[in-house]
């Protein structure tokens, strides 16, 4: 389902019709492109979509960001675990009363699609990266767990690389709760689990699709439990194959080089 070589990576994203991107350690590294992702993305051009545990930003807001340092995609072709984990409750539970521990953006999002934030009596917990959480509200949602509300997470990661060292992440949450309330389970949206997968290849077949990801454990363990074609690249040319051995040329661009040869 992975293919070794360079050439043989490049074919199955020229056959793909939907390309599934990661984004931090594929196209960008902090708030940098990786060398290649600017010609990466112009290349596969409108069947890239970006899928990523990302739970702290919204698609408006990443996309503004990307495209300021040269990776214009379409907040329609962001897929992040955080504001999918709430299109997804919206589309599958209608608008419940969330006790939401998250980012002011994505607490703004959730209010902009009429979710009901209060603290009091709710219907559900919900877990997003929250670096500004005081230790009084991850209790709060402990004490309404332990009451038998149900929990979400948007994505199972514990850490991430931060700007001065790992930042703590979703997962990090899951786990304390996990420690205070023993046999806590909940599910979860992100990657590598398969709701943020399908929900962006929206109706595209999983055979015509490839997931590209830097971290075994999420990108290309969840794409090979859906039976998705995956390839591994890694953020830095010293330790293998990164975004830029995956630029797949135009059709001008291998007629000129067919001349040339
Ligand atoms: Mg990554």
């Amino acid at each position: 389902m992975t293919p070794d070589r360079n050439e043989e990576c490049r074919a199955l994203v020229t056959k793909a019709r939907r390309i599934l991107c990661d984004i931090d350690g594929c196209l960008i590294r902090g708030d940098s492109p990786i060398d290649g992702a600017a010609a990466f993305v112009r290349s596969v051009a409108d069947k890239l979509v970006l899928v990523s545990n990302n739970s702290t930003d919204t698609a408006a807001t990443l996309s503004l960001r990307l495209s300021r340092i040269g990776l214009p995609v379409p907040e329609s072709r962001l897929f992040l675990a955080g504001e999918q984990t709430l299109l997804h409750l919206k589309a599958t539970l209608g608008r419940p009363r969330i006790m939401l521990i998250a980012t002011d953006t994505i607490r703004s999002r959730a209010a902009q699609l009429g979710f009901d934030l209060t603290p009091d009596r709710p219907d559900l917990v919900v877990l997003c990266r929250a670096p500004h959480a005081r230790v009084m509200e991850i209790e709060a949602a402990l004490g309404q767990i332990i009451r038998g509300v149900p929990a979400v997470a948007a994505n199972p990661d514990v850490t991430h690389p931060g700007p001065t060292g790992p930042a703590i992440e979703t997962g990090a949450l899951v786990h304390m709760l996990g420690a205070c309330h023993p046999g806590l389970s909940m599910p979860i949206i992100g990657k590598p689990e398969p709701s943020l997968f399908h929900r962006a290849l929206q109706g595209i077949g999983i055979e015509h699709a490839v997931m590209i990801g830097d971290n075994s454990e999420t990108d290309i363990a969840g794409a090979r439990r859906l039976g998705m074609s995956s390839i591994l690249v890694h953020p830095d040319r010293r330790f293998g194959r990164t975004i830029a051995d995956l630029v797949v040329p135009s059709d001008e661009e291998r007629r000129f080089q067919q001349t040339v040869v």
